[in-house]
């Protein structure tokens, strides 16, 4: 970890100074709110600079895996069905995590390394919203073009966990396999269900349609698999329709990656409150009313695209209530 650390120091530049993506705005900027999901064509003003390059590194048996984020954005209150804006934002204050525009969500990523192959979890919103498009910086803080990836996992098909594939017009990922659940690859390429779609998940549409055009290398997943030995497919369908997990497991160690299916702020104390895309709600909460008992009960350690930085934690059943325990991950050998 000290070289890793002394490497991203080394090369931490202010996010303002690198490229023109993290500049793009989105939710968290100044000024009128755009449509969600819009891309802006103009630079807002109120990046906050970072001065390092965000890196959490931990140990599962023989896999280092590497939690990477592309930034930020911050959802309005009024994006969570199932409470009214008022009482999203008092739980904001009381947790100190409430921001003038809303709820600040990370875009976290995991690269998953056993010394031959590098497997990317999730490729970010790469700045279709908010402060985001860090992810290549990220990669390039560990030494890594996005070239040198051997295989993505993308866990569903919204804008926020696949737009890195393709910025840009292109193939970002060119020498990885590319995994994603069956069931989403064809809800997001259905066009009758774009037709029928608020505008808010019309990008995540357009983008599906872009990856399946610049992956040929696709391969869909039907139901739980492993992907190579101790990395495996975990079904959490309900997010979406085809909305999975990955497990890494080794050497009597596992983290699982769970993607959506917890958010800041309101879970995972409740299960009867969503995020604004989640259009099948009995589904998200069909599942997170058996994964939080599932993760308390067996203290399983947890990696949360939308979490605070490193998004690593536990579901902790603290009598009878479910509460998001941060886990160490630093100086832990
Ligand atoms: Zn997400």
């Amino acid at each position: 970890m000290s070289q890793l650390s002394r490497r991203a120091f080394a090369s931490g530049l202010p996010f303002g100074l690198v490229g023109g993506s993290l500049l793009w705005g989105g939710l968290s900027g100044g000024g009128p709110t755009p449509a969600f999901g819009a891309t802006q064509d103009t630079p807002a003003t109120s990046a906050t600079p970072a001065s390092v390059t965000p890196l959490a590194q931990i140990r599962i048996g023989r896999f280092t895996v590497t939690a990477l984020t592309d930034g930020y954005a911050d959802m309005p209150y009024t994006f969570f069905p199932g409470r009214d804006a008022t009482e999203v934002e008092q739980a904001a204050k009381a947790q100190f995590t409430a921001r003038p525009s809303g709820v600040r969500f990370l875009f976290n990523q995991y690269l998953v390394e056993d010394g031959e192959r590098r497997i990317l979890i999730d490729a970010g919103p790469a700045g279709s919203i908010g402060q985001t498009g860090a992810l290549p910086r990220a990669l390039g803080a560990l030494g890594l073009q996005r070239d040198q990836i051997d295989a993505v996992i993308v866990t569903h098909m919204h804008q926020d966990h696949m737009g890195g594939l393709i910025a840009g017009g292109k193939n970002n990922y060119p020498k990885a396999e590319l995994y994603i659940d069956r069931r989403d690859v064809t809800y997001w390429t259905d066009p009758a269900k774009r037709n029928g779609a608020p505008d808010y998940l019309q990008t995540s549409f357009r983008m599906a349609g872009e990856v399946v055009r610049l992956y040929p290398k696709l391969q869909a997943i039907d139901g739980e698999r492993e992907i190579v030995p101790g990395v495996s497919i975990v079904d959490l369908t309900g997010h979406t329709p085809g909305h999975i997990g990955v497990r890494v497991e080794d050497g009597g160690q596992s983290l699982i990656m769970v993607s959506d299916m917890i958010f800041p702020v309101v879970h995972p104390g409740a299960t009867d409150v969503f995020f604004l895309f989640e259009q099948d709600r009995a589904a998200a909460k069909a599942m997170r009313d058996r994964f939080f008992p599932r993760a308390a009960s067996e203290g399983a350690l947890i990696a949360a695209t939308h979490m605070p930085f490193p998004g690593l934690g536990r579901i902790v059943n603290d009598r009878g209530q479910m509460r998001w325990q941060v886990a160490d991950w630093a100086l832990q050998n």
